[in-house]
């Protein structure tokens, strides 16, 4: 029997940051781990491969279409999926070895295999060999994060039928690939296919994509991919998929009913959401019960069970990596009697398509709801020098200003590079900035950057270049 001071159940982005911040903080920790490495869902199958084969796919179309003939680049590539796929992979591994790295920096001990609460400060660790090893602490951070949900009547085999992991690492490029859901994953995954050659088509149950962005900014985004080649089914719902050797074939309905298509595809990805995961956890032996969605709730991450804490993935709040990261930090803090605290008004979300769109604070639609007065300054990036010399004009920067206060309520960008661009807002935002705060600071150029300004000016009307 070993003891510690904290255990942690899952090594992603919650339970590796909760691991490391605790070692640094002088406590004796442990991280239990099922997987083969650590990092999670992000290091292994989400984030990290994900952002990997956007950028090398995003470059192979740039070289193979128009982008690269305009400026004065004449190549003749050919796709090389196997290598793609492999520098994927080793980057993949490079992370997930940091993560070790950064154990053995700060002290944390990785303890390999399932980890299942077995009452009050115990936790027994179930090895691949089989062999069972008991940890107790004083207290247990639950970071099991989440899986993919199924979609009712369609199985997944990862052969012809994929989740986002199957569809990380297929062997070839579909001719047509259908995709069900259109959230983050689905069409940033969706790109990276279409971009390789795919024809791609989404069914979504709802009318519009990403159903959480600003309504404008969504719109703006839905024409973008459409003049790319997605092919959109709103409005749809799967009612079957049935797959053979060689493709799928699907029946499509209407979602406020009425008469059902066959689709045929050579490959399907089911991207409609991702659920908690705590298979196995031994929640029972503590009295914790997950809500209807499978979902653990938490006070502050606190679980309400003395010394059993949750955060990730696992409990409420958007499913992102740097949200569960947050929440580790917040958590191992108020375990050694800090102030930790999670502002989840500002936390920021990002789909890496092109463009790209990242997103803080309210959307309009919120404050319309809750009748705040509001004023809104947009600049495009048409109007920005640095887009427009890169041949990346499209999008623009929409932020939204307390009409009283001036204060940056929400922030919404779609163009070239945002997911760099909205951390500045970020920090404004934290710091409650006036868009005219935003409007007097300088900002090099050229860049990018420069719209983030000219947009914040452009709230009281006085954007000077467009
Ligand atoms: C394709 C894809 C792309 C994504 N892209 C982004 C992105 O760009 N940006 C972003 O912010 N988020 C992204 N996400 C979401 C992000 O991956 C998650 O929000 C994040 O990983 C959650 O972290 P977590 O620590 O809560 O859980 P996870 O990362 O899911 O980690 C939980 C870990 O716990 C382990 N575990 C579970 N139960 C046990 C047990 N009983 N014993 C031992 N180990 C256990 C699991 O094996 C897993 O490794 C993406 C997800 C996917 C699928």
């Amino acid at each position: 029997m070993s003891n510690y001071d904290v255990v942690v159940i899952g090594g992603g982005p919650g339970g590796y940051n909760a691991a490391i911040r605790a070692g640094q903080l002088g406590l004796k920790v442990a991280c239990v781990e099922g997987r083969e490495t650590l990092g999670g869902t992000c290091l292994n199958v989400g984030c990290m491969p994900s952002k990997a084969l956007l950028h090398a796919s995003e470059l192979y179309e740039a070289a193979v279409g128009p982008e690269f003939a305009k400026l004065g680049i004449e190549v003749k590539p050919s796709l090389n999926l196997a290598q793609m796929m492999k520098q994927k992979d080793e980057s993949v591994t490079t992370l997930t070895k940091g993560i070790e790295f950064l154990f053995r920096k700060n002290k944390a001990e990785w303890i390999k295999g399932w980890g299942r609460i077995d009452g009050p400060g115990k936790v027994v660790v179930k090895a691949a060999d089989g062999s069972e090893q008991v940890l107790t602490a004083k207290d247990i951070v639950i970071a099991t994060g989440s899986e993919p949900t199924p979609l009712p009547g369609v199985t997944i085999d990862n052969k012809r039928i994929l989740d986002s992991t199957g569809a990380l690492s297929l062997p070839e490029v579909p001719k047509h690939l259908v995709v069900v859901g259109a959230g983050v994953i689905g069409l940033e995954l969706g790109s990276v296919w279409r971009r390789l050659g795919s024809e791609v088509t989404v069914v979504e149950y709802l009318d519009r994509i990403c159903p959480g962005l600003d309504l404008e900014t969504g719109k703006t985004f839905q024409r973008s991919l459409a003049k790319q080649g997605f092919n959109f089914k709103l409005g749809s719902k799967v009612s079957s998929a049935k797959a053979t050797a060689k493709g799928v074939t699907l029946e499509i309905e209407p979602a406020a009913g009425g008469e059902k298509e066959t689709l045929k595809a050579d490959y399907v990805l089911v991207a409609i959401g991702r659920r908690p995961f705590t298979q196995g956890l031994g929640l029972e032996t503590v009295g914790i019960t997950p809500d209807k969605r499978g979902m653990l709730e938490n006070q502050k991450h606190r679980s309400g069970v003395p010394g059993i804490w949750i955060i990730g993935d696992v409990t409420s709040g958007p499913m992102l990596a740097h949200k569960a990261e947050d929440e580790a930090i917040a958590c191992i803090e108020q375990i050694v009697g800090k102030a930790g605290e999670v502002n989840y008004a500002l936390i920021p979300s990002v789909i890496y398509t092109k463009p790209e769109v990242a997103t803080v604070g309210k959307t309009e639609e919120q404050l319309k709801a809750e009748g705040r007065a509001y004023k809104v300054g947009k600049f495009p990036f048409a109007g920005n020098s640095r887009a427009k010399i890169n041949h990346e004009s499209e999008g623009f920067v929409k932020v939204l200003a307390d009409e009283r206060t001036d204060e940056v309520l929400g922030v919404h960008l779609i163009g070239p590079s945002v997911s760099e661009l909205i951390g500045e807002y970020c920090v404004a935002m934290e710091f409650a900035a006036s868009a005219e705060d935003i409007a007097l600071t300088c900002h090099p150029h050229p860049t990018r950057s420069e719209a983030l300004r000219q947009a914040a000016m452009n709230v009281d009307g006085w954007a000077m270049q467009a």
